[in-house]
């Protein structure tokens, strides 16, 4: 379980913190710069909601890209009159005669009881919804509403595509290099420690790529257009097999080297594709591999690492264990991803072995 902000989440993006962290992520706004002003022929002279403006800004981009009207719902009282200031400020704001942002403050959910729009009549739904591991917060639903109630048939929705990944990540994705030479002094004591105590939760941080030690595998995709939000709730198997650098790979070196895999890593991509983004296709990543984002990474530690080896290893029959002395080939996980009772936080379960 990822412990949750519950109470006074919209009091919590009513801060400027929070704001000032995903503005300050380049990754994330240069993503959705680039797929909305690169593909100007989807804004120019559209309806557009922006589900969650926050500071306003995918507004503010969506009325520069060319959009004729812009509903900007925000839940927060701070920021839905932030974002009013700032669309009049830039000369955007709609007075009801003139301007293209029209911000209206409340929850998604309650926009047909404050300022009605008519059903089916937006071109393009915009929103920046996506949590830690994706899923956190579960903002998807109110998407997905609003997507059910005012996007117009065959409208676009930004980004369209979500896909998660996993991969295993060895002792440098833990804190036990840190503490193994502490200016000369052994404290590995207190890095395992704390690798212990991680397997206890996931944990939100940076996992680099070359910390990670096994092939990546795609977990679940979604189709923003036609997904259902019972889909976010769901069991998959995946196996991970050690990475090979794609370097000169010698067997019989490979076979005598073990690998130790500490924990599996999740992370997320989201796709503007070609089907909306006919002229400029992007697609916004948190993999280890990209640079970073707010986001980090997931992490998920074992409670003891397992012991890889490529290639085929003779067991005798024995059961693989991923010890040292018998190191497994591939690791075999299964994860369940479940709405918490607690609102806003996810469940997620993940049981690991060697085979
Ligand atoms: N679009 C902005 C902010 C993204 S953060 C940007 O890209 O910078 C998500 C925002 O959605 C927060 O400001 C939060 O208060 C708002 N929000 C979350 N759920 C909402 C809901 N159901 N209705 C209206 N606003 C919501």
């Amino acid at each position: 379980e990822i412990k949750n902000v519950n109470e006074g989440y919209f009091g919590l993006y009513g801060s400027f913190g929070i704001h000032r962290e995903m503005i300050g992520d380049k990754v994330r706004m240069d993503a959705y710069r680039g797929a909305i002003l690169k593909n100007p022929s989807l804004f120019k002279g559209a309806t557009v909601l922006d589900v969650g403006c926050g500071t306003g800004i995918l507004s503010l981009f969506a009325a520069q890209a060319g959009a004729s009207r812009v509903v900007a719902v925000e839940a927060s009282d701070k920021m839905a009159s932030v974002a009013t200031q700032i669309a009049k400020d830039n000369g955007t704001l709609w007075d009801g005669s003139t301007g293209i942002i029209n911000v209206v403050h409340g929850m998604i959910e309650d926009l047909d009881k404050s300022s009605p729009i008519p059903h089916h009549s937006v071109d393009v739904l915009l929103s920046e919804w996506m949590g830690y591991c994706l899923l956190y917060e579960s903002m998807l639903t109110s998407v997905l509403y609003a997507r059910d109630r005012w996007l117009k048939p065959g409208g676009a929705i930004l980004p369209d595509t979500a896909t998660m990944f996993a991969a295993g990540f060895g002792k440098g994705g833990t804190d036990i290099p840190f503490w193994e030479n502490v200016y000369g002094v052994n404290m590995s004591c207190i890095g395992r420690e704390i690798v212990q105590d991680a397997a206890r939760f996931p944990i939100v941080d940076v996992v680099e790529g070359h910390d990670i030690v096994t092939d990546s595998v795609v977990i679940q995709t979604f189709d923003l257009a036609t997904m259902r939000p019972e889909e976010m709730e769901f069991t998959v198997s995946f196996e991970l097999g050690i990475k090979l650098n794609g370097s000169v790979n010698n067997p019989t070196d490979l076979k005598s080297k073990t690998t130790w895999c500490y924990g599996v890593v999740l992370w997320f991509e989201t796709g503007f594709t070609s089907r909306f983004c006919k002229e400029m296709p992007i697609v916004l990543s948190t993999s280890p591999y990209s640079p970073k984002t707010h986001w980090s990474q997931t992490i998920f530690t074992f409670r003891e690492p397992i012991a890889m080896a490529s290639g085929k290893h003779d067991t005798d029959g024995m059961a693989a264990v991923g010890t040292e002395a018998c190191p497994v080939v591939r690791i075999q996980s299964r994860i369940s991803i479940a709405r918490a009772v607690q609102h806003r936080s996810i469940d997620i379960s993940l049981e690991t072995m060697g085979i």
